[in-house]
């Protein structure tokens, strides 16, 4: 392919996206295929022959495109947004034009550099305390990683070897091998189930504590917690705060758990991958009170701050654990740098390549500015207030917990099994696309507002499709007579979009 070519099939595959985004309302969220459909299609072995890039258009439109779930339909409501933007796209495609990989500031300095400097904004604008700025004079600073799950992982693989040397300085005697396997980790039971999985990796106890009524991790429990494996002669190493619960999106007190993790010497992370954002606000920066105890803490701008995946913000204050756990020296890896502010990344993360990530952050930050990042925020968090009118208009339904962020939980009062049944018409329907959580032992049905495009309108449509479910269900003596308001919406919302 020359780079005609590439010009031409580059265009098309941007219309293509701008045109499915503008269209995305006349598809159902969920893709009406069997499993093994497409395996099926396929042939079973890669082509011999050159193709021609019509064809891959073709078939990404025949073929592929029946099979995605669109998360990006402003019905699609179900486990937390993925972010998605234009000038997160065009980001993309600048990264890949480079196609740099950044493990070092000489491998490409742009890549090192930009990172820096759109962690520190982003930082600032999340009013960070600035011990974990790199603009800060200290040893603190900012990293793209991949995932939340990844930088849950550094932390603890950070955090065990701190724990080690720290104890092997107290007393050489003791052998590494055997602190290791005494060391524990602590999250809630309400942890996203990659922090259970990073205590899997890390090959280290991860016990799940019980959280309160609220789904809060308290630090009371915490500390009889640390108190009774020291008893048991076991070592706390870890902690895992959760601000933004994936079920329910709770809010740990950093400020209780923050003093006790600092007095027994565990490091403190904390996770903020969807509710992060939000702190971008200041009247929500009260919900991260205490984070200024905290030794690393990571949001994902790819779930609600429109970054396309992969773009997780990570910050420490102190950049040297994680050199001192991760730096592994070649000789073709050296650099002329000598600048120590200006961070080798690669002993920052767990895989050495990285790629231009922050060019989508830096996009987005400028095409957006930081006001209008606020403004699409509070946006969402209007919109899901928009929809709890509508739930707390009905009376056959209850919200519980209150809503939180962009989430709103929600059950019929006639209990689990009716619920999970409205739960199940609804996904068979594929129109709106939510999932189950649970809180306080109930099944609930957890509707979030993800995607940018949704207006009131798209809001008014999911509720009237769950109403319609529910009439359905609570008076199945009417099954053929209830129209959907909704369907009208779909329309309306189709023309006047097209008309624009
Ligand atoms: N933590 C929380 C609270 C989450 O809600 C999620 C995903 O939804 C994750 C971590 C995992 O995020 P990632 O896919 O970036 O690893």
């Amino acid at each position: 392919m020359d780079s005609q070519q590439f010009r031409e099939f580059g265009k098309a595959a941007i219309d293509l996206v701008a045109d499915y985004i503008d269209n995305i309302r006349e598809r159902d969220v969920l893709p009406s295929i069997e499993p093994g459909y497409l395996i099926d299609i396929l042939p079973e072995n890669a082509p011999e022959e050159p193709g021609d890039w019509r064809d891959v258009i073709k078939d990404f439109n025949q073929i592929i495109m029946p099979g995605v779930t669109h998360w990006h339909s402003p019905r699609f409501h179900a486990f937390y947004p993925t972010g998605a933007s234009y000038a997160s796209m065009v980001g993309n495609i600048l990264s890949d034009g480079l196609g740099v990989i950044g493990f070092s500031w000489l491998s490409s300095p742009a890549c090192t550099e930009l990172e820096v400097v759109t962690m520190n904004w982003l930082g600032k604008m999340l009013g960070l305390p600035e011990e974990f700025l790199n603009c800060s004079p200290g040893r603190g600073g900012g990293i793209i990683q991949g995932s939340a799950s990844e930088a849950t992982l550094v932390g603890l693989l950070v955090a065990k070897e701190k724990t080690v040397r720290r104890l092997l300085k107290q007393n050489p005697s003791l052998d590494e091998g055997s602190i290791k396997a005494k060391l524990i980790a602590y999250t809630s039971d309400q942890c996203n189930s990659s922090v259970e999985k990073s205590g899997l990796l890390g090959s280290m106890t991860m016990r799940l504590l019980k959280s309160d009524a609220d789904g809060r991790l308290r630090g009371d429990t915490l500390k009889k917690a640390f108190k009774e494996d020291l008893a048991q002669g076991l070592i706390p190493c870890y902690v895992v705060a959760n601000l933004g619960t994936t079920g329910t999106c709770a809010f740990d007190p950093l400020y209780e758990l923050g003093p006790i993790c600092n007095e027994y010497d565990v490091w403190l992370h904390v996770d903020a991958a969807y509710a992060g954002a939000a702190f971008i606000c200041p009247e929500y920066r009260h919900l991260m009170k205490g984070v200024e105890f905290a030794d690393s803490f990571d949001f994902n701008p790819h779930k609600w701050l429109l970054v396309n995946f992969d773009c997780s913000a990570m910050w420490v204050k102190d950049g040297l654990e994680l050199i001192k756990t991760f730096d592994v020296q070649r000789i073709y890896l050296d650099d002329i740098k000598t600048d120590t502010k200006v961070p080798d990344y690669r002993h920052w993360q767990i895989p050495l390549g990285r790629r231009f990530r922050a060019l989508k952050l830096w996009t987005v930050i400028n095409i957006y500015g930081a006001e209008g990042l606020r403004k699409h925020i509070r946006n969402q968090i209007d919109l899901a207030q928009h929809f709890a009118k509508l739930v707390r208009s009905d009376d056959r339904f209850v919200i519980e917990p209150e809503p939180s962020m962009g989430l709103v939980c929600f059950r019929l009062k006639d209990g689990d099994k009716i619920t999970k049944s409205l739960l199940e018409n609804l996904t068979k329907k594929k129109k709106v696309f939510m999932v189950a959580g649970a809180f306080r032992g109930r099944y609930i049905i957890r509707f979030v507002v993800c995607s940018r495009l949704t207006k009131r309108e798209d809001i008014d449509f999911s509720w009237n499709n769950v109403k319609y479910e529910a009439d359905l269900i609570c008076k199945p003596e009417i099954h053929n007579k209830p129209k959907i308001p909704a369907l009208e919406h779909i329309e309306t919302i189709t023309i006047s979009e097209k008309s624009k």
